[in-house]
Order: C-alpha cells, then sequence, then structure tokens
C-alpha cells in the first residue's frame, strides 16, 4: 500500500493580493507598508486615534478611533484579512478583541515581549541572547540598591512606552537616586549597566507563516539626541561578527515564533561580544535603507510575511547610507533631489516640529565603494 499523502498539521493562512491588509497604526511606517502593500494589489485599512495620520493618504481606508474603542476595533478586524500593527504599543486586551475576529500577525505574544524591557530582557536571556546586566526598579530605594550592585555607569529607563530616548536617564558617579527616578517619570523602571559599545548595529529579520525566515544584512546605526540620525548599510564588521548577530536574531524570531517583521538592535561591544538592547516587532527605521538598495525592501518583505507569501531575496545590490531628515531638515528636499543616487522620502506631515521624523534620503553606491562606518 503507498503511504498516504503528508498533510501539514497547520496549513499556512494565505491572504492572497486584491485582499485588505489592516495596520494598527498610522505613522511614517504605515504609509511606506501601504505603499508596498499596493504595489502588490492589496489594500490597506488603517487604524489610528489621530486625524491626518500620514499612512491615511496612500491607503484605501482608514478608522480614527482610540486603540481602546472595542466596537471600533471589532468593526475593523471584521473589514479586514488580516491585521498587523506598525505601532506596538497597543493594550493587550485590544489585540486581543483583534485576535477573536481576524488573524494577527504578529502575535499578541510577541508584542507582549516587545512592550516591555524587563519581560523582553528576561525573555532574551532565557533562550541564551546576551544582555547588560539590569535589574527591575520600583522606586529610590531599590535604585539605590541596584547602583551598588551594577555600579554608578547605568541607565535608568521606564519598562514601558519609552521610545527615542524618552523616559531615559544616564546615570552618573554621584547622582541622587530620588532625582533620577523623580526624572525617569514613569510607575516601573529597569536600570541597564552601560554599554561602553564599538558601535550600534541592527539586524531586521523578516519570517513567514511557514517558519521559514529571511535577514537583511547587518547595519551600523548612529544617534544623535536618542534619535537614529544615519544607517550604514553595509555595517563595517567582520563577517564572522555579521553571521553571529543574523543567527542571534534568527533564533530570537523562532523562539517568539514571530510572524512578519522583527528588528534586533545590537551593541557590538569592544572586545567584539554582541548585546541585544532593544527588540521591534515591525518595520523599522534601521531598514529604511533596504527600500532602494536590496531587492525586496523591508516594506515589501513585511507585506509578503504577514499576508503568507513567498519571502523576497533581502540581497544588497548597493551600498547605501540612510540619513533621517528631523524637524526643518526636510526643507532641504530640493537639495537632495539633485544628488543622482539618492532617493528621497517624504512623509506628507504638515508640521515640521523638532526632532519629528518628515523623511529620509538613500543615497546610494556601487557595492563595495559606499562609507564605512
Ligand atoms: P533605547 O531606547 O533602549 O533604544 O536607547 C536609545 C539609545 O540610548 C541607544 O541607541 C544607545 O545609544 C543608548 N543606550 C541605551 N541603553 C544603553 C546602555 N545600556 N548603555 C549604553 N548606551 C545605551
Amino acid at each position: 500500500m503507498n503511504a498516504p499523502a503528508v498533510i501539514p498539521a497547520i496549513v499556512p493562512a494565505i491572504v492572497p493580493p486584491g485582499g485588505t491588509i489592516g495596520i494598527i497604526g498610522g505613522g511614517q511606517l504605515g504609509r511606506m507598508t501601504a505603499l508596498a502593500a499596493a504595489a502588490m494589489g492589496y489594500r490597506c485599512h488603517i487604524f489610528c486615534p489621530e486625524p491626518d495620520s500620514p499612512a491615511f493618504a496612500v491607503a484605501a481606508e482608514h478608522t480614527i478611533a482610540e486603540y481602546t474603542d472595542r466596537e471600533a476595533l471589532g468593526r475593523f478586524a471584521d473589514a479586514v484579512d488580516v491585521v498587523t500593527f506598525e505601532f506596538e504599543n497597543i493594550p493587550h486586551e485590544s489585540v486581543q478583541i483583534l485576535a477573536d475576529h481576524v488573524v494577527v500577525r504578529p502575535s499578541w505574544e510577541c508584542l507582549h515581549i516587545s512592550q516591555d524591557r524587563l519581560i523582553e530582557k528576561d525573555f532574551l536571556n532565557g533562550i541564551g541572547i546576551a544582555t547588560t546586566a539590569y535589574r527591575r526598579i520600583e522606586g529610590p530605594d531599590m535604585l539605590r540598591q541596584a547602583i551598588a550592585e551594577i555600579g554608578p555607569r547605568a541607565v535608568l529607563k521606564t519598562v514601558r512606552m519609552g521610545y527615542d530616548g524618552k523616559g531615559q536617564v544616564m546615570m552618573k558617579e554621584g547622582m541622587e537616586a530620588d532625582d533620577a527616578w523623580a526624572r525617569m517619570g514613569g510607575p516601573l523602571g529597569i536600570l541597564e549597566a552601560f554599554v561602553d559599545y564599538e558601535r550600534e548595529i541592527s539586524v531586521v529579520i523578516a519570517r513567514g507563516p511557514d517558519g521559514k525566515s529571511v535577514a537583511f544584512e547587518p547595519v551600523e546605526n548612529r544617534h544623535a539626541n536618542h534619535i537614529l540620525d544615519v544607517t550604514i548599510a553595509p555595517a563595517n564588521i567582520p563577517a564572522e561578527m555579521a553571521e553571529r548577530a543574523v543567527t542571534m536574531a534568527t533564533r530570537t524570531v523562532e523562539a517568539m515564533d514571530l510572524i512578519g517583521l522583527l528588528a534586533v538592535e545590537m551593541f557590538v561591544g569592544r572586545d567584539g561580544t554582541l548585546l541585544v538592547n532593544e527588540l521591534a516587532p515591525r518595520p523599522h527605521n534601521s531598514g529604511h535603507w533596504s527600500m532602494d538598495a536590496c531587492v525586496t525592501g523591508q516594506f515589501e518583505q513585511f507585506v509578503r510575511a504577514v499576508c503568507g507569501l513567498p519571502l523576497g531575496s533581502p540581497e544588497r545590490h548597493s551600498d547605501a547610507v540612510m540619513k533621517n531628515l528631523l524637524g526643518h531638515d526636510v526643507d532641504g528636499w530640493a537639495e537632495y533631489l539633485t544628488h543622482p543616487n539618492a532617493k528621497l522620502h517624504l512623509y506628507g506631515k504638515k508640521e515640521a516640529r523638532p526632532g519629528r521624523k518628515m523623511g529620509h534620503v538613500n543615497t546610494l553606491y556601487p557595492k563595495g565603494s559606499g562609507p564605512r562606518g
């Protein structure tokens, strides 16, 4: 007798072109996802509380409602074929409402890990991925104790909702614990040992419902005033280290069972060790270079992963430098257009407030000839 055909236990749900992708969050990441989705024949429906969100202008539909509005979330979920996020700080009850109606990728468990710096670091260490030393901080007394254990060179951060350096206090010798706690300004903190890193790198990795993952090459990130300023692709690190970084990202995305994109930010120690700083389960600012320098850019890859399509090649055909245009930097748009190898991306935001991400420019160089970090 012939052996029966092997039937996979879980048939990955595919959302074919023509379907509607629901995106939670309406910022530039949602906008660029919607543009990539449209190029592949999808419609997008954006859910965001702010009127005039950058993604609305390029999406088929939008809902303006709070992330806690159960009825609006239910109607939104019924109107789309799959839900994903460009903004992950939404209450998990809201994600569960969505998941009751429709496929949600990545799952709420993935968001839960990345929403909370303590859970994130516990998770990473639990799967054998190194981070800097850290302690949970509930008030100034615990902070004093943790400084005694970790040392005075440390960073105090809010456990939740911090981004772009907000809710962070760089601790120094002699700094008052009460002061630092008050400045951090959150109900729960994490004290991290300061990492005297040589450089910061990141890996953006995609994973589909079939469990296959593909990573973009590691890139170097430089910050100014705690906000990403420049990404240099590829990172100027030895091939062995790049391989190690991709292996760490792969292990993380698999352990999270994440479907979609995961950005893994890492510190490169002066001794060559890699420590993971942060995870983001969505397209990432440090992946914008790939839009113009790779066969498949991060937004197309995101759409492919979330919709269960085969992942594209992440191969880099050019070197690239991505520069963020913050606030009034955007006023220089005309100048960028005169550079033959510069690709300008603007987010359509009306008001150029200081530090606000208004756009970015990817400058391309023949492979192997770009500026090295
Ligand atoms: P984060 O919000 O965790 O991504 O931190 C923002 C930036 O602050 C990082 O990109 C680093 O430049 C710096 N930073 C954060 N944590 C540490 C740390 N433990 N040691 C040294 N620098 C840090």
